[in-house]
């Protein structure tokens, strides 16, 4: 079974072209397609989301021989490595949002927007349950049925909050541009009410407090920006409350930024000391109510509380309601993200692909494969395979498998032959065999080892631009594939697999120092990567304009400091 399936999965373009076909209302929700304003020859490919991975779609598909339609609840993209930033002045929300309509004017696709929200995907039918934002509610009229083609769910995720009691209600998240916004003010409002003249020494503590849960590296950040927002410009505005300011890091693991190089770790451990900021790790919040924060100490399970002014909840991403409600039609129920295969198609449905944080390719599935991969290699079926036969089996699996290369190449290839040496001998003679069964046992150690990409907008993008380059070239590579050999059937697979190419990491730490990871375990702390990394995020930005006014703002905050006003 599972390979009749592997055989449908391989088959992209297999989709027969359906939408529109259907232009009467559907359970009774009236649908958007009409014959009358479609062109026939069109594929048409659904986005949803306007996200890094639905936006660098958009920005790279070019064939003008698809109709594009792109719904998402917000009309803009948000460049989400600089909200951080907003929460304290440092830029303006403005600065880091783009009209995704400005994105894909220019384009010679035809590109439609729908500032709507979808609620259900259809796979079986092909259809798209939306709904459009509460305030373009007209006639009553809010609800709309989508045909697709090709359906693209690029949704992203929402906030994990492990069903902590209180935290929906008392905490603040950093998760959109709203919620940054949100933040400042609310830090803002505790600089005036902790002025006020009626409050005493314990009141304005307890209101100066900032508690921030989760030590990655947006909660870090987080506590760096508002750390210098304190020193650098409210102390000046607000003298007499420089004492009464506290801010805390709570984290239950061992230690904060635990995604970075130790060395990154224990600098930005050792500077937030210096600065003053309270790094609590191991130490889990339990509860939030709307004045204290219960937390639980790993080690000896003491449970103790403190009360707050701001609590700012940053633990990670979880997974959006409309992705929930798919995976149970899918039979995907009980995962974290959408299970894709490594041309990010989701498995199970024809035509409908998953790209960025609401994704995850499905490493269980790769291990099948490659077993597979091995058992077809194994010509005369006599159960083992020579030392040249295997390293042919190695070359074919990183082929096909690009995020399986890097940990053959560095570990786990030696791992194997290691464990294959064990029982077999010396495997550098040519003459002696290998044991299926043997390398099926250390795959599943890789199995085990091997880790997801990581959620960040670097994956989601290079899967955006990755897959419109896919769309790009449907129809070149469907009489000139350029796949890896398919193992079950015949000819090649049409693309080549998605390849994640990492270009290292930022942990921006306050007081212009930043710690940069790049590629090839190259570490370097302090003001020149604070360079590095304003010259990076400028580059990075999605157009001139926002390039522009992000640059600004930095020079703005560098000669007038930060605004403080409440509004
Ligand atoms: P998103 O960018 O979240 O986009 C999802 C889109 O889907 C949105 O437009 C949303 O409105 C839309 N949507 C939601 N629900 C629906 C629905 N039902 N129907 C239609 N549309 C819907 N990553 C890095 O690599 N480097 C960083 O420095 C970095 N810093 C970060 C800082 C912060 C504060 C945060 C929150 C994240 C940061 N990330 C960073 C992570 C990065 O932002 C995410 O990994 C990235 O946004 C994922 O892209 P995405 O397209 O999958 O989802």
């Amino acid at each position: 079974p599972s390979f009749s399936r592997l055989l449908v999965l391989v088959s992209v373009s297999g989709g027969s072209l359906v939408a529109y076909a259907d232009a009467s209302p559907t359970n009774g929700v009236p649908s958007l397609a009409s014959k009358a304003n479609v062109d026939e020859k069109k594929k048409k490919v659904v986005v949803l989301g306007t996200g890094w991975a639905g936006t660098s779609f958009l920005k790279n598909i070019k064939d003008p021989s698809y109709e594009v339609q792109v719904i998402s609840p917000r009309n803009y993209f948000a460049f989400t490595p600089l909200l951080p930033s907003v929460t304290c002045g440092t830029v303006e929300a403005r600065s880091i949002v783009e009209p995704i309509r400005n994105i894909v004017r220019k384009k010679r696709v035809d590109i439609r927007f729908n500032e709507a929200e979808c609620y259900k995907i259809d796979a079986k039918n092909k259809k798209l349950y939306c709904r459009s934002n509460e305030n373009n509610n007209l006639n009553g009229k809010k609800e709309f049925v989508v045909d697709y083609d090709y359906l693209v769910i690029s949704v992203g995720a929402q906030v994990n909050t492990f069903n902590t009691p209180g935290v929906v209600e008392n905490c603040h998240f950093l998760k959109e541009v709203e919620d940054a916004q949100r933040i400042r003010r609310t830090v803002i409002d505790c600089f005036e009410r902790a002025s006020l003249p009626t409050l005493d020494e314990e009141d304005r503590k307890k209101i100066l407090h900032f508690a921030i849960v989760g030590g990655g590296p947006t909660g870090v950040e987080f506590a760096a920006e508002l750390h210098d927002f304190v020193n650098e410009d409210l102390v000046k505005l607000y003298p007499g409350l420089q004492d009464f300011v506290k801010i805390t890091l709570l984290e239950a693991g061992d230690h904060i930024l635990n995604m970075f190089d130790k060395r990154i770790t224990a600098f930005a451990e050792e500077k937030f000391r210096r600065d003053g900021i309270d790094v609590k790790t191991g130490s889990m919040v339990i509860k939030v109510t709307d004045k204290e924060i219960s937390t639980k100490e790993m080690k000896n399970g003491e449970i103790s509380s403190m009360p707050y002014g701001m609590t700012v909840w940053s633990t990670g991403i979880g997974t959006r309601p409309i992705i929930k409600d798919f995976m149970t039609q899918i039979g995907q129920a009980n995962r974290r993200a959408l299970a894709t295969d490594e041309w990010l198609r989701v498995e199970g449905c024809d035509n409908v692909y998953a790209l960025g944080d609401c994704a995850t390719i499905n490493q269980r599935r790769v291990m099948e494969d490659i077993s597979a991969i091995f058992i077809k290699a194994d010509k005369d079926n006599s159960g083992t395979l020579t030392v040249k036969e295997f390293k042919e089996v190695i070359d074919d699996i990183c082929e096909r498998y690009p995020q399986v290369e890097l940990y053959l190449k560095n570990k786990q290839m030696h791992d194997i032959v290691d464990l294959l040496k064990g029982s077999k001998g010396d495997v550098a003679k040519e003459s002696i065999a290998l044991d299926i069964e043997e390398f099926k046992s250390a795959l599943s150690q890789v199995d085990s080892q091997m880790k997801n990409l990581p959620a960040t907008a670097q994956v989601a993008a290079q899967q955006g631009a990755y897959l419109a380059h896919c769309f790009n070239r449907m129809e070149e590579c469907e009489s000139n594939p350029e796949g890896p050999l398919r193992f079950r059937g015949s000819g090649r697979h049409r693309f080549r697999p998605f390849r994640y190419k990492h270009l290292g990491q930022f942990a921006p730490l306050g007081g212009e120092q930043t710690a940069a990871q790049l590629p090839g375990d190259w570490v370097s702390i302090g003001h020149s990567s604070q360079w590095l990394w304003y010259s990076v995020y400028a580059s990075k930005q999605v157009s001139w304009r926002t390039r522009a006014l992000v640059v600004t703002d930095w020079t703005r905050r560098f000669v007038f400091g930060r605004d403080s006003s409440r509004i």
